[in-house]
């Protein structure tokens, strides 16, 4: 359980220091018509509302991908050739009850190779605590889980599709129109990960999605590094809110600045997304976690702890 733990704020787009306090958040900040903004194409409107919440968040260590040329992601700001390693997370949630993941990180498969194994585009994957096991220190095995929300199919993202594979998946319709076409391979995608999911039960999205009706659980669209990727913005009683921003930026230098790397599929969306979340994270206070920020994954409390 983590209680009162407090954050590093380093700015705007820094973790915002709304720690769990004693005070509830209520998860139901209006916006004002003076914020009412619009971003490119996206409208910060009422429909930010949010009167439900989730009862726990958990951080569970997806494992660590390390890729040989920073610059990659990066591209002007980070030298040639430089090794970068990158933290990668998964995320559980518990609201009402029931269980949903929000992605499943790199394959536990990996966990049996000493140092790991070079996956895709010579990143080399390494898990050091499996997914499943993660979920057994909780107490809940994969089976348990209802609902997988997938932010993107790359292979730090998907990589545990098998272990979900009765769950109910939520993906975007061009994200699984993309993992499932013939070119698959120029967006970076490992369909053998995701073979399984085939025969599961699909729900494709279309843009943004409140799963559940009452702001607790909001799929944000945020286009860009792949044709489909989407955020996630989570309302928590004491935490408040959080957005697992995926890979909209890798790290906050990249959010900062305004990277995009190399890879993503439209450069002009992933700016675009890049300004909505952002201002997402200044309209309604929202924290935001970087999922392969490796300093910032550092100061999060992972499971079996978690978030109320
Ligand atoms: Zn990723």
């Amino acid at each position: 359980m983590v209680t009162r733990r407090k954050f590093i704020n380093t700015g705007v787009l820094g973790v915002a220091a709304i720690a769990a306090t004693s005070t509830l958040f209520r998860c139901s900040k209006k916006v004002s018509a003076q914020n009412n903004s619009i971003i490119g194409d996206f409208a910060i409107t009422e429909n930010t509302k949010h009167s439900g919440t989730i009862d726990r968040l958990y951080a569970l260590n997806g494992g660590f991908a390390v890729a040989p040329d920073q610059s990659v992601y990066s591209p002007g700001k980070a030298k040639k050739g430089e090794q970068i390693i990158l933290s990668c997370n998964a995320y559980l949630i518990r609201r009402a009850g029931e269980w949903i993941m929000w992605d499943t990180g790199i394959e536990d498969e990996v966990a049996k190779v000493p140092g790991g194994r070079i996956i895709a585009h010579d990143i080399r994957g390494i898990v050091v605590r499996t997914i499943s096991s993660q979920l057994a220190d909780i107490g809940i095995a994969p089976a348990d889980v209802r609902t997988v929300i997938l932010s993107h199919a790359h292979f730090d993202h998907v990589g545990n599709a098998a272990l979900f594979r009765h769950a109910t998946w939520y993906i975007q319709r061009r994200e699984h129109k993309a993992m499932f076409s013939p070119d698959y391979e120029q967006y970076g995608y490992s369909p053998s990960l995701y073979e399984d999911l085939k025969q599961a039960k699909v729900k494709l999205m279309d843009g943004d999605r409140d799963i559940f009706g009452d702001g607790s659980v909001k799929v944000i669209s945020t286009p860009g590094h792949t044709p489909g990727h989407c955020s996630l913005l989570l309302c928590l009683a004491k935490t408040g809110l959080v957005l697992l921003s995926g890979d909209v930026a890798h790290f906050r230098f990249n959010m900062e600045h305004r990277c995009v790397p190399t890879m993503n599929s439209n450069p002009e969306e992933s700016r675009r997304s890049m300004e909505r979340v952002d201002a997402i994270i200044r309209n309604e206070g929202a924290q935001i976690w970087f999922n392969h920020d490796i300093v910032q994954t550092a100061t999060f409390p992972h499971a079996p702890a978690h978030f109320n």
